[in-house]
């Protein structure tokens, strides 16, 4: 099938002047055939969508998550951060069936197309409900399976994470990536890390881990082996495989020397989570300078409470300004960037850009609603006045995964229905 969508508004990400007026995109077998102005003199396709209001833009990657988390969303928010998640979320988990966590993904990936975006980067447990459920939605998924390495002391969980990989290499019309997922270097012991980065090289798996997200987390590891997150990344070899490193707030100018010299990947930033959670603000300046290439996340739904790619981007911004004092250097462009390109780019991945072979993956707001209007800066608009409520349609890989705010492809009411009775279950109802 041949489809062409006719638009008054494209901002196509190639790069910041380029926005197309009463625009037209043609795709076909999942990519993008031509975009451009409007011509009446175009190739026959198949159908033909005009949305005159319509702005389309490139969809967003969310760089970290935790998708079944939703499950947990408002559970014991604002408690002090291991009272939230050694009283109240590990107990919650360990109760979860494989059935919980498709729903809660499944619920996530509505959630997800709701607000715009097509791919994301998870880390969680019953991976093969999670991968089921990806395969249902239609999104795209770079999944890995949470390794706690002090709980696997015979590298059993990682080899079942290498058999996961090889299940789901390629599946789902190739909208599944599999990835291994050490947790963190303060519950993965450097020969554990070091067997994460053997297995990966070997499997050629791209790694999904947190580093240098709080500062205790520099303590503890400076105390227990001497060394920053990031050091250790380097000296267990996990740096010698594709990285995506989530949060890396707290970073020496040594850091950065080192991704800089041996990272592919990047890192992905979680402004939400690290603002909630008072870890502290990424210092974008430095690692721009350094040349590390950043993504944006919105880690799970249990800290972030939403996985609205939108809020994320508004909020980059703004902390960069509060932390900079200089609003002229992080600008809505930058944040779109990196929510698009910067994600899609330390995946591996080609998206995050509208143009002629590139990945169908994007996405078009409603731009006749009244907080959109007028249009002077439309980049403006999508990051500072629009919220992911603003998207009415979502195309993946080529197929239409949302319509006139509906979505195609799973029925979403089941989903909330299941998360609502299964969270009963979960937790003690008189829990906060
Ligand atoms: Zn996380």
């Amino acid at each position: 099938m041949r489809y062409r969508l006719e638009a008054g508004t494209m901002v196509t990400m190639e790069n910041a002047e380029t926005i197309i007026r009463r625009g037209q995109i043609t795709w076909d077998n999942g990519r993008i055939v031509s975009i451009g102005e409007e011509d009446s003199d175009v190739e026959p396709v198949d159908q033909v969508i005009r949305i005159p209001e319509g702005i389309v833009m490139p969809g967003l990657y969310n760089g970290h998550n935790h998708a079944a988390m939703t499950l947990f969303r408002g559970l014991a928010d604002d408690s002090p951060f291991f009272e939230w998640l050694e009283q109240h979320i590990w107990p919650a988990e360990a109760r979860l069936t494989r059935d919980d966590i498709y729903w809660g993904t499944l619920l996530a990936t509505a959630e997800m197309i709701r607000s715009g975006t097509v791919g994301f980067a998870d880390m969680y447990f019953e991976m093969d409900a999670v991968a089921e459920a990806v395969a249902v939605s239609g999104m795209r998924g770079w999944l890995s399976r949470g390794l706690v390495g002090d709980q696997d002391p015979d590298f059993q969980k990682l080899y079942e994470a290498a058999a996961f990989a090889a299940r789901w290499r390629h599946r789902a019309e190739g909208r599944i990536v599999p990835m291994l997922g050490p947790h963190a270097p303060y519950t993965c012991s450097p020969e554990y890390l070091a067997e994460v980065a053997r297995v990966a090289k070997k499997e050629n798996l791209a790694i999904h881990i947190h580093l240098a997200e709080s500062q205790d987390e520099i303590h503890t590891l400076k105390q227990r082996y001497g060394r920053s997150p990031i050091e250790l990344a380097r000296d267990t070899g996990l740096l010698q495989n594709r990285c995506l490193i989530a949060h890396g707030v707290h970073m020496s100018e040594d850091d950065m020397h080192i991704l800089a010299n041996h990272l592919s990947g990047g890192v992905v930033s979680c402004p939400i989570s690290n603002a909630k959670l008072g870890n502290g603000i990424l210092p974008y300046p430095a690692l721009l300078e350094h040349g590390i290439t950043v993504g944006l996340g919105t880690d799970g739904a249990g800290s972030t409470n939403t996985l609205d790619m939108f809020l994320e981007m508004k909020t980059m911004a703004w902390l960069q300004k509060v932390r900079n004092h200089e609003p002229h250097r992080f600008t809505a462009w930058d944040a779109l960037s990196l929510a698009t390109r910067g994600t899609s780019e330390i995946l591996g991945f080609e998206g995050g850009m509208l143009a002629p072979g590139q990945p169908a993956d994007f996405i078009v707001l409603d731009g006749a609603r009244t907080h959109l209007v007028p249009e002077l800066d439309v980049v403006a608009n999508i990051v500072y006045a629009a919220t992911g409520a603003d998207v009415t349609y979502s195309v993946i890989g080529g197929q239409i995964v949302m319509a006139e705010g509906i979505i195609t492809t799973f029925d979403e009411g089941q989903a909330r229905r299941e998360v609502r009775g299964r969270v009963r279950q979960l937790v003690d109802s008189k829990g906060r």
